[in-house]
């Protein structure tokens, strides 16, 4: 189920990016826990009481040596696109500027639900300041303080009350779902078109689905997919949406709705950082992920070409080692027909569910191999082992302390059900939980 969005639009220094922080918490993922890259982070999960959702910081999408007006709109416009609901965030010290007034024209015209809030208003007294922000025409202005965290359960009070009702989702359970991601260029729409070109299409918007998501619907062999639009598959030109961050921000958006997720890779250029950074969003998220290399055209291909490619990419995505790669080019169709078979395999494997016997044999065939390791002179001790969810396949392990589970033998439990289970591409969690 897609969860809600909430965007927080003003000009510069009101305080945006605090609340961002503030309401999305210090969740650092580890593709983003290296320096100066925590500060990329624009678009978060967070929570109010029993609401999750996401939260975009306009703030963080900058075009470059644009004018500020240039950007303040751009941003408004990406919170307009975007989000279910706005937060127009004023400065309670500064009165209402020419620049807050030139976003509430922008907000005011889009008729998405905006809830005004007015920043820095640390103490009881600055309250009284708060009046003038009526004339801004949204309502009741909300006081807070991203300094000292005040006022914010009322303003997100009453930014949940404007969430879209759930409605759930029109597609069965047996559709697969899945998006395309990559750095610009790396050939995501024509890998569409490719795939959808020898498919019959079923052109149907489908109820239920915002107007924003453009989701394909595709039937083949008897299986139903669904791809999941991205930025990059649109190109409807503005210019935020050549900027790194949106295109993170709307490749994040789309991996969240899929169960599978192509992460391309374009073989012409070889693999970059980047292609690193957004198929690490993939691989946290605990999608089912496969790595495809496009444009395999370009390389002059034999199985010696293919296998170096594949140590490279292997050396690279450490982190991916149970996705499968697929090789091909979306220009010339070579190889595309592979990727289908791939896709609903991986789909399978996120989905599996395997008994509980079975796995506590597996597992105790492991211990057997490898006994469990002692920290400073304590044994780790493994009781009994459960799968607790699927998508992905999470298991849950009942230890007598679990510090004591090193994350190498973790890592072991993990390898010995991969090889008793399968489960390419599909990343497993193990958690390690104290028998009570
Ligand atoms: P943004 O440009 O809108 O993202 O604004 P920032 O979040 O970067 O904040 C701009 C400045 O305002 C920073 O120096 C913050 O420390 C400060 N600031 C943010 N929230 C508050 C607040 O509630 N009270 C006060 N006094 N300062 C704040
Ligand atoms: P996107 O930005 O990721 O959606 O990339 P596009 O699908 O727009 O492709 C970018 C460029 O790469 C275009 O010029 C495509 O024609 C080209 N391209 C895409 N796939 C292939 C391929 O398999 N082989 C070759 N040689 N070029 C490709």
């Amino acid at each position: 189920m897609r969860k809600s969005v909430v965007a927080i639009v003003g000009r510069p220094n009101v305080g945006k990016s605090t609340i961002f922080n503030r309401l999305v918490g210090d969740r650092i993922s580890i593709v983003e826990d290296t320096p100066g890259v925590t500060r990329d982070r624009i678009y978060a999960e967070a929570e109010w009481l029993t609401t999750t959702f996401n939260v975009i910081d306009t703030g963080g999408i900058e075009l470059g040596d644009e004018p500020l007006l240039v950007q303040m709109r751009a941003q408004a416009q990406v919170a307009i696109d975007e989000a279910d609901v706005i937060i127009f965030m004023v400065n309670g010290r500064d009165g209402i500027t020419g620049a807050d007034e030139e976003v509430a024209k922008i907000l005011f015209k889009s008729n998405k639900p905006v809830v005004l809030a007015v920043n820095k208003v640390d103490n009881p007294e600055m309250r009284e300041t708060i009046y003038e922000f009526y004339s801004l025409g949204f309502g009741e202005p909300y006081p807070i303080s991203g300094t000292h965290g005040l006022g914010l359960g009322d303003l997100l009070d009453a930014a949940v009350e404007y969430f879209p009702e759930k409605t759930t989702e029109p597609i069965d359970d047996d559709t697969i779902r899945f998006s395309l991601i990559g750095r610009p260029n790396v050939g995501k729409s024509s890998l569409v078109n490719s795939l959808l070109g020898q498919e019959r299409v079923i052109v149907s918007s489908i109820a239920g689905t915002t107007r924003d998501a453009i989701d394909t619907p595709f039937t083949k062999d008897d299986r139903d997919f669904v791809i999941i639009d991205t930025a990059g598959m649109r190109k409807r030109g503005k210019v935020y949406e050549s900027t790194e961050r949106y295109s993170i921000m709307r490749a994040l958006k789309a991996i969240e709705r899929s169960d599978v997720v192509l992460s391309l890779i374009d073989a012409e250029t070889g693999i970059q950082e980047q292609d690193k950074k957004i198929a690490g969003y993939a691989h946290e998220a605990g999608k089912a992920v496969i790595i495809v290399v496009n444009k395999w055209d370009t390389v002059d291909s034999n199985e010696k070409a293919m296998k170096e490619f594949e140590d490279d990419v292997r050396s690279n995505f450490r982190f991916l080692d149970y996705a499968p790669i697929a090789f091909l080019s979306a220009k010339t169709k070579k190889r595309t027909h592979t990727l289908l078979p791939k896709v609903i395999e991986a789909s399978e494997n996120h989905a599996r569910r395997v008994q509980s016997s079975v796995l506590n044999e597996v597992i105790m065939d492991a211990l057997a191999m490898n006994p469990t390791p002692s920290i400073k002179g304590q044994k780790l001790k493994i009781f009994y082992a459960t799968q607790v969810a699927v998508k992905p396949p999470t298991f849950v392990v009942f230890v007598n302390e679990p510090e004591l589970m090193h994350f190498t033998y973790e890592r072991f439990l993990e390898n010995r059900i991969r090889e008793a289970f399968g489960f390419e591409g599909t990343p497993i969690k193990i958690i390690a939980r104290k028998r009570s």
